[in-house]
């Protein structure tokens, strides 16, 4: 055993973390379809206008304004139509004074017409259509290039590509948009005892759950999983796992990064990088690690599933949002009354896990071994290290994951 001889805090863990951030700088083209949640890697200027062409925001009749001046229901303009107008299909009539055409919302707006007068204000009679409402120029008209003008900025580099983002794109008729590529994450688990999902364990031996939590959030944060075979703790085995992951752009291991005679991981980094930390104050999740490996940046999360997924929230997501280019992630919190008395380890930041229930967060945690800590719990609360008790009743922040 080599004992942690000292901690740093969570706040210098997260300074340590926030100056190793490289933003990614790969940049791929992809589809529109597939641009949603994506980082624009570059502006995009519209080169048409939007709408293309002046046009009726409103089923109606297309007249001349000028026409509709003083039209009431008991003193109506009366004109005569010319032509009936749909989408997609531009009219060759100029509408002269006294005239008008029936035209359908998103139809082009017929020379001479500069307005639209809706058709639940006019009568029709034969071809004479009654106006009961007067019409300023410009009424119900979509003008070309109102939405979106030839040479605007539509996208700026940076920009977190949302659907209307995609909508915009889409709308200027772009068929594919350079983005920043997602940053591919290697996971791999540690540990003799662990096995993959569909073999039968040997006595002993437990089904890998790290790779799958560490998988779920890495996607849900705009990374690519890279899911690894798990590594014997041996020092020759994690020394070769993390050449190969070292190509990638962000490795996260788990197991092994604490101090028992098996926890190889710092030995490894040692042979192969550069630490930046190991061990934090914060419960559970302590004998976490960071390091550079090959200049790629390393997680060494806990074996413990509990404090793996705990610390990958709370360190790996703002980490790999950021590499990302992603903007933090924002999760939603809730007060609530605590339903019963939470004592805290001294010395350590705790991250608690609370079940809400009629309003009333529970004390949810069971081990940092048990996965069914978290499975089980709607979000956490945190216990900063000079509080050593949360009394029953007092209103807790819980965090909701
Ligand atoms: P370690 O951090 O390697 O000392 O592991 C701490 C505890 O977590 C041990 O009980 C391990 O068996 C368990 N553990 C380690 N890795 C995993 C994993 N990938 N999935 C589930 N449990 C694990
Ligand atoms: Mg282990």
């Amino acid at each position: 055993m080599r004992p942690f001889t000292s901690t740093i805090s969570l706040d210098e863990a997260r300074r340590r973390l926030d100056a190793a951030v490289r933003p990614i700088a790969r940049t791929e083209r992809v589809a529109i379809e597939h641009a949603a949640g994506r980082v624009a890697a570059s502006d995009v200027t519209a080169p048409m206008d939007v709408p293309p062409f002046a046009r009726s925001a409103m089923d109606g009749y297309a007249v001349v304004a000028a026409d509709t001046a003083g039209a009431s229901k008991s003193t109506p303009a009366r004109l005569r139509q010319l032509d009936r107008i749909y989408t997609g299909q531009p009219s060759s009539v100029t509408i002269a004074p006294g005239t008008c055409a029936e035209i359908a919302t998103g139809a082009p707006l017929p020379a001479g017409a500069d307005a639209v007068v809706m058709v639940e204000e006019t009568a029709k009679t034969g071809d004479e259509i009654q106006i009961f409402a007067p019409a300023t120029a410009g009424h119900h008209v979509g003008r070309r290039g109102a939405d979106i003008a030839a040479g605007d900025r539509v996208i700026s580099s940076g920009d977190v590509l949302s659907p209307s983002r995609v909508g915009a794109l889409a709308a200027i008729g772009c068929v594919d948009v350079e983005v920043f590529a997602k940053p591919r994450v290697a996971i791999l688990s540690t540990g003799n005892e662990v096995v993959e999902p569909g073999r039968t364990p040997k006595p002993g031996q437990i089904f890998d759950v790290n790779r799958f939590t560490l998988g779920a959030i890495v996607s849900a944060h705009g990374g690519v999983p890279e899911p690894q075979h798990p590594a014997q703790d041996t020092v020759d085995a994690l020394v070769a796992a993390l050449d190969t992951c070292a190509q990638m752009d962000l490795v996260v291991f788990s197991g092994g990064s604490s101090v028992g005679e098996r926890d190889l991981v710092v030995d490894a980094i040692a042979l192969r990088g550069e630490m930046i930390f190991h061990g934090i104050a914060v419960r559970p999740g302590k004998p976490t690690a960071f390091a550079r490996v090959k200049g790629t940046p390393f997680f060494g999360m806990p074996g413990n599933p509990t404090s793996c997924l705990s610390n990958a929230y709370i360190l790996l997501v703002p980490f790999l949002r950021a590499i990302a280019r992603l903007p933090p992630h924002t999760p939603r919190t809730v007060q609530a009354p605590l339903g019963r008395r939470i004592v805290s380890a001294a010395g350590r930041h705790q991250f608690y896990t609370v079940r809400l229930r009629n309003g009333i967060a529970f004390p949810a945690f069971k081990g940092s071994g048990d996965i069914t800590s978290l499975s089980q719990a709607d979000g956490y609360i945190e216990i900063p290290s000079d509080q050593s008790v949360v009394e029953e009743r007092a209103m807790v922040m819980v965090t909701l994951f």
